[in-house]
């Protein structure tokens, strides 16, 4: 993942992660103001002014977030976090367990899809590496100042409800958009595989997904009897010539939409190419499917096609061709190809089974 310094804009900014830094802001704020108020009411109103300078720096951040590089907003929290962090640790000792604000730094570089995975291995060693120096650092010096009794259970409770809420908001909102995304990579997956199979123009099968068709169809039901027809519009190439290929492809789409309606619930239909169709019908003999393909015939030489002021008429000539059970598909498919052929050079507007 290539590295990217965007500044906010809907295109390219991932939301999940301002939403995140934001409440984390914002918790923060709710917090040193709730620090404020204990220590406070402690006795120690001079000890409250680093709290407020963090609660002032914590508001700035959350107001000036959208106006600001993505790597600036993050360095900011960082910085304002890992300062808050060492402070409390220096200043009132490990007991305080401020420590475990280092969780939701790690969880933010973590999930910043942003960075290189070099960036995020360096900055897991740079919290560990605070963590480590913290810890000596409390082992062989005493914090400046020792809450005891009541006041240090406070804090600690203080700490750890902000370190829950902020993990968990953090972890809900990346999560969610993990799974928004994976759902958005679902549909459009489908979408792809259904353009895939569609024919643009016609947006009938294509030829890809007939054959897909016709194979599954067979592998599930390799006793039943089935038949395919072949069409080709007689002469296509006249209008294409006369009328332009505007005009050819209306007729190819106007022609689409009546075969669509004509098969409907009785069989499958693709563009098989340029001008040509391919029908199949499951569970019919030749018989059977020659009847539709006559009405199918009958409907195309009294379709009335209209491109701009201009109406058109055509015929087709289409082969039919039933399963033998022992052929492949493009043996059947030549055998009706060949039926069609016979058709092309004996007058044409005709189907021939
Ligand atoms: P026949 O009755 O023997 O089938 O004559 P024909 O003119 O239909 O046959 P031919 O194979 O000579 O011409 C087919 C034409 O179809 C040629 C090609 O330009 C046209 N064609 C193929 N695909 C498209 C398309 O997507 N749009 C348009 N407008 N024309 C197409
Ligand atoms: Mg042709
Ligand atoms: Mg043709």
């Amino acid at each position: 993942m290539g590295m990217i310094n965007h500044k906010f804009d809907a295109e390219t900014t991932p939301l999940y992660f301002y939403f995140a830094l934001k409440r984390s802001y914002e918790i923060y704020a709710v917090y040193f103001l709730l620090l404020i108020i204990c220590i406070t009411g402690f006795g120690y109103p001079l000890h409250t002014l680093p709290a407020a300078g963090w609660l002032i720096v914590c508001l700035l951040a959350r107001h000036y977030i959208n106006h600001t590089f993505i790597r600036w907003n993050l360095l900011f929290y960082v910085t304002i976090s890992a300062g808050w962090i060492c402070y409390f640790l220096y200043y009132y000792g490990w007991e305080t367990g401020a420590t475990s604000f280092i969780l939701p730094l790690m969880l933010v570089s973590m999930f910043s899809l942003y960075d290189t995975l070099f960036n995020k291995i360096a900055f897991t060693v740079f919290l560990f590496v605070m963590r480590m120096a913290l810890f000596f650092h409390c082992q062989t010096h005493p914090p400046v100042y020792v809450f005891t009794g009541i006041h240090i259970l406070i804090i600690q409770i203080l700490n750890t409800v902000v370190f829950f809420v902020v993990t968990s908001v953090i972890c809900i909102s990346f999560s969610s958009n993990l799974q928004k995304a994976e759902q958005h990579l679902m549909l459009y997956n489908i979408e792809l595989q259904q353009q895939a199979g569609t024919d643009p123009l016609t947006t009938l099968y294509n030829r890809r997904r007939m054959e897909e068709v016709l194979k599954n169809h067979i592998r599930a039901n390799p006793n039943e009897n089935f038949s395919i027809a072949i069409g080709d519009i007689d002469f296509f190439k006249k209008i294409n010539d006369t009328y332009g290929h505007n005009c050819g492809d209306q007729v190819l789409k106007s022609l689409s939409d009546l075969f669509r309606e004509k098969t409907l619930g009785a069989g499958h239909v693709c563009r098989w190419g340029g001008e040509e169709f391919l029908f199949f019908f499951p569970e019919m003999n030749l018989d059977n499917a020659t009847t539709p393909m006559n009405e199918i015939n009958i409907a195309v030489s009294k379709c009335i096609i209209s491109y701009k002021d201009i109406t058109i008429h055509v015929t087709m000539t289409f082969g039919v061709e039933e399963n033998d059970f022992q052929s492949s598909i493009s043996d059947i498919v030549k055998r009706a190809d060949d039926k069609l052929y016979y058709g092309k050079t004996h007058g044409r507007d005709t189907v021939i089974s």
